[in-house]
């Protein structure tokens, strides 16, 4: 059996955490595969590694930039000595000054944080290093090219046991050697990639919290944590802005049926949330997490007959291609279309975008509005329980907070509602109260 396990910065963050890693590693022999973040914070006001090369990168005096590569090479040569490791990173340090200097690119700087600390790692725990610009190609876009990456990922995985590949970079895939990364906390990604290519039982997900909790503890004091939650409940929870996992590391397996499941390194013995493609486990409440985002725009389009216009809402939405705005969701009525986009993208090009509209379907009026926050209530159980919604208006009710949006996909697996940007804090801790509360 073979598991990977990715380590979060928090969980490498210095020498005493990579002692809890390496202990990690050791009690379990068929955690084969690690994959480490960048050095994170060690307290509050530290500040990551990776925030670091990105602003030694971009330093504007030698003297600004000297003072933050000092910093960073402090960071791991404290890690290196006090793991009285033998290892030393003053020929890579070199050749990242001079690359710096050369201004080989952001996406090198960002990189080196992980690939720092891979060499690290792979030298305390005795496992093979392999650099993830040899086996992982990443397009302009920051997606991962599969057809690239899996031959030659799979064909390393295979002639190397026990090895560690660092997170978060790889090669562009149009340009082999040249540094491309994900975007922030790709290492997550990095992790199920390899987990996809490694054929293994699990992807073990070290972070600094016990596993996924029900809703955010910056809003609802003291949220139960999650057992089980299936790949498509995480993807409607990550997408609407639950941060434990990077959003897209679920594509990479989610034709595999490989189980993710977050732990604590500070607490290994913690179950933590499993992450898995189907389960007869019935969840403990109806709702398994309740997520959402402040930040929404509508564009409320009105013209009468607009029912008997075939062709109306494809029109629209071609003027929101144009313009590169992805729509999050489309309430409608008769006469009347509702899109809901993210205000930062659309704020910008909203002028163009409403006379496009008006040139391609010559609408009556459109009216904007910019103050909507989106809930999504998430749950497997919901398919078969009836009332979930009246629960959820219920308790909205009670606290009076007035709904400007409700979306429930025929899936069955979540309802979103939209409120305004001053009732989120208590639409969601009315939500969670109704539902895990209530029902405990
Ligand atoms: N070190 C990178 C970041 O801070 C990537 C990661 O941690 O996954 O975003």
């Amino acid at each position: 059996m073979k598991k990977v396990a990715k380590f979060g910065g928090s969980s490498l963050a210095d020498a005493n955490q990579f002692k809890k890693v390496a202990a990690i590693i050791k009690e379990d022999s068929s955690r084969k595969i690690v994959v480490p973040s960048a050095p994170g914070k060690r307290f509050k006001e530290d500040i990551k590694v990776t925030d670091l090369l990105h602003n030694a990168y971009l330093a504007k005096t030698e003297k600004e930039f000297q003072e933050l590569f000092s910093a960073i090479q402090e960071r791991y040569n404290s890690i290196i000595d006090e793991l009285e490791l033998t290892i030393s990173l003053q020929e890579e340090f070199d050749t990242i000054e001079k690359a710096f200097k050369d201004k080989i690119g952001l996406d090198y700087a960002f990189s080196r944080g992980e690939y720092l600390n891979g060499l690290v790692l792979a030298d305390y725990l005795g496992f093979t290093f392999i650099d993830a610009k040899d086996v992982i190609f990443i397009d302009k876009d920051g997606n991962y090219d599969e057809k690239m990456t899996d031959p030659i990922l799979s064909k390393a995985l295979i002639q190397h046991e026990y090895v560690v590949i660092p997170g978060f970079y790889g090669s562009l895939n149009t340009q082999p050697n040249t540094i491309k990364a994900f975007s922030r906390g790709g290492s997550d990604v990095t992790g199920s990639i390899v987990a996809k290519n490694g054929h293994v039982a699990l992807y073990e997900n070290w972070t600094d919290v016990s596993g996924f909790l029900v809703a955010d503890p910056r809003y609802v004091h003291n949220p139960e944590s999650i057992g089980t939650i299936t790949y498509k409940e995480l993807r409607e929870l990550s997408y609407m802005g639950a941060s434990v996992l990077h959003e897209n590391s679920i594509f990479p397996i989610r034709n595999e049926g490989i189980p993710i499941n977050i732990k604590n390194t500070n607490k290994p013995t913690d179950a933590g949330t499993l992450i898995v493609e189907s389960t007869c486990h019935k969840p403990d409440h109806v709702i398994t997490g309740i997520a959402g985002k402040k930040g929404f725009a509508t564009i409320m389009i009105e013209k009468d007959m607009m029912n008997s216009e075939i062709g109306f809402g494809r029109k629209v939405l071609q003027v929101l291609e144009e313009y590169q705005i992805s729509f999050e969701h489309i309430p409608s009525g008769i006469d009347t279309m509702t899109i809901i986009v993210n205000t930062e993208d659309f704020i910008s090009k909203e002028q163009a975008i409403l006379s496009g509209i008006h040139r391609a379907v010559q609408p009556d009026t459109i009216t904007l509005e910019s103050d909507l926050a989106l809930i999504a209530i998430v749950g497997r159980g919901m398919k078969a329980a009836r009332g979930t919604a009246a629960k959820v208006f219920t308790a909205l009710a009670r606290e009076n907070v007035n709904i400007k949006m409700i979306d429930q996909g025929s899936s069955e697996l979540n309802i979103i509602v939209g409120v305004r940007n001053c009732y989120f804090e208590d639409a969601l801790k009315a939500i969670y109260h109704e539902f895990i509360d209530l029902d405990a």
